[in-house]
């Protein structure tokens, strides 16, 4: 009875002074309880005032590396120190397509650096390797066909060869729910701008019969894809791409919810939280699916294209379509991750991100309205190669938690690598907390020795 009442005492404390479960952790591990039932009782109870879950440290850097060797860490260490300079960054994303198709014997070079970090390997069997070891840890995996903008029918029969053949490797695994798509691996890029305008222009696509014919073959593609994962059980990722292609996806990305959706969710649409537009698309989507009695799958993110739809706004004499501070992309971004939470029955959340605070937010979120870390409409993304102290974190605490894994040959993931060290390479951004954190561990083995 002295004990408990000692932990009463630290209840009062932390609940005047709001604490972070944390430091509230180490404090109350210092009372030394005589009855460890007691003890554990009162800690599960305290969190649940706190309305944290249990334990969750997003900075145990021993947990999130202990997939990687001293070697790998510190090639890391090395690679994210040189893509935080944005001069190199720059210079290697103008240089590097071009240096590639001069035909320089430049893959080894990429291979050993960018390429190991950021992507599972030239083919299905190579990321099948870092697929089951990521499942090892309880991480989970979204497998990406990662070739982009390739155009031509033949291509894109190709690639939709090779998704299918993902889906099915994914259902032979079990840690590999989804496989994502990129609509431009399947369809040209004229014809999707082209799309994308017909419905301003109130005329567009019908007028041409090619273009009609074309279209129905993407479709007929992306209906060939999800008709094996819906069989087999693996949810398809539609990515979200850039604003002047996207109407067809984000429609077609309805049509196959509405097939695919009526008993358990197939098919996931992406939700751009730095457009200005995406918060109400994501209820009007929720509204169509209610009302078309099918699930919606939202994937959210806050988008990977900032730059270039600023400066194509700016060119062409149009008002942005991205909002004009961080701060207005984080609000619109917790705040319809939490929308999917309050609607969990009819929406299926997939939460990519690698902001601490959004993924904090939701963890929270689920253990206020009493969700199980497992549940099945909330899942929790991170890209590989990042956040791994996210990632390996949340896995340990039993959250469903993937890694988003693209593969394919060196040439073809060229541009998803060059958006990597782009988005690694701004100053205040993701590539500052990568490195402390690698540091952090690095620092820890070595104390250890
Ligand atoms: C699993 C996974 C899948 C993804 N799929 C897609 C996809 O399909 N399509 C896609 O576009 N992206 C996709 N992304 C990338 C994503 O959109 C972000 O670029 C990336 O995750 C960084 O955002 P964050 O939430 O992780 O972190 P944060 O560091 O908190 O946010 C950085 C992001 O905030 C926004 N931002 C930064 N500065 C400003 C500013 N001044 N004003 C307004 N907004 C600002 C930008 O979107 C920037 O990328 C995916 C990411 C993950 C993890």
């Amino acid at each position: 009875m002295g004990s408990l009442y000692k932990y009463i005492s630290v209840d009062l404390i932390f609940i005047k002074q709001g604490a972070k479960a944390s430091i509230l952790k180490i404090l109350i591990l210092s009372f030394n309880s005589s009855n460890p039932l007691v003890f554990k009782f009162y800690y599960r109870y305290l969190l649940l005032r706190m309305n944290v879950s249990m334990s969750l440290s997003l900075d145990n850097t021993k947990t999130a590396f202990a997939y990687k060797s001293n070697a790998e860490l510190k090639r890391a260490n090395f690679l994210f120190s040189v893509i935080q300079n944005s001069f190199i960054v720059s210079i290697a994303t103008k240089c590097t397509p071009f240096l590639m198709k001069s035909g320089l014997p430049i893959n080894g070079l990429i291979r050993k650096t960018i390429f190991n970090q950021f992507v599972g390997g030239e083919t299905l069997e190579e990321s099948a390797r870092v697929t089951k070891q990521l499942g090892a840890y309880g991480v989970q995996v979204i497998l990406d066909y990662g070739v982009e903008a390739k155009e031509g029918e033949e291509n894109f029969d190709k690639v939709t060869e090779k998704i299918i053949e993902a889906v099915a490797f994914a259902a032979t695994q079990n840690n590999v729910p989804f496989v994502s798509v990129k609509l431009t691996g399947l369809a040209s890029m004229d014809l999707l701008e082209k799309l994308n305008e017909a419905p301003r222009l109130r005329s567009g696509i019908h007028d041409s019969e090619a273009d009609d014919a074309a279209w129905s073959r993407v479709k007929d593609r992306m209906f060939a894809i999800c008709d094996v994962a819906s069989e087999k059980g693996i949810g398809i990722l539609l990515d979200a791409e850039e604003t002047w292609i996207q109407d067809p996806i984000d429609r077609l990305a309805i049509e196959l919810m509405a097939e695919y959706n009526t008993e358990k969710v197939v098919v996931y649409n992406t939700f751009q939280l730095y457009r200005h537009d995406r918060f109400d698309f994501l209820k009007i989507s929720h509204k169509i699916a209610k009302e078309g009695k099918f699930l919606l799958g939202a994937k959210l993110v806050r988008g990977a294209y900032m730059e270039k739809e600023r400066l194509r706004a700016q060119k062409n004499g149009y008002a942005s379509p991205i909002h004009e501070t961080k701060e207005a992309t984080d609000q619109d971004f917790n705040a319809a991750a939490a929308y999917c939470i309050e609607n969990r029955n009819s929406v299926a959340l997939i939460l990519a991100s690698h902001n601490e605070q959004s993924n904090r937010n939701i963890v929270d979120l689920m253990a206020k309205n009493k969700l199980n870390n497992k549940d099945a409409h909330v899942h929790f993304s991170q890209l590989y190669g990042m956040s791994d102290p996210i990632t390996f974190n949340m896995a340990l605490e039993g959250f469903n938690v993937s890694k988003y894994l693209p593969y394919g040959p060196i040439q073809d993931v060229i541009p998803y690598l060059m958006r990597r060290a782009e988005e690694n390479s701004s100053v205040n951004g993701q590539t500052n907390r990568e490195l402390l954190l690698i540091r952090k561990e690095l620092a820890r083995r070595k104390a250890k020795k």
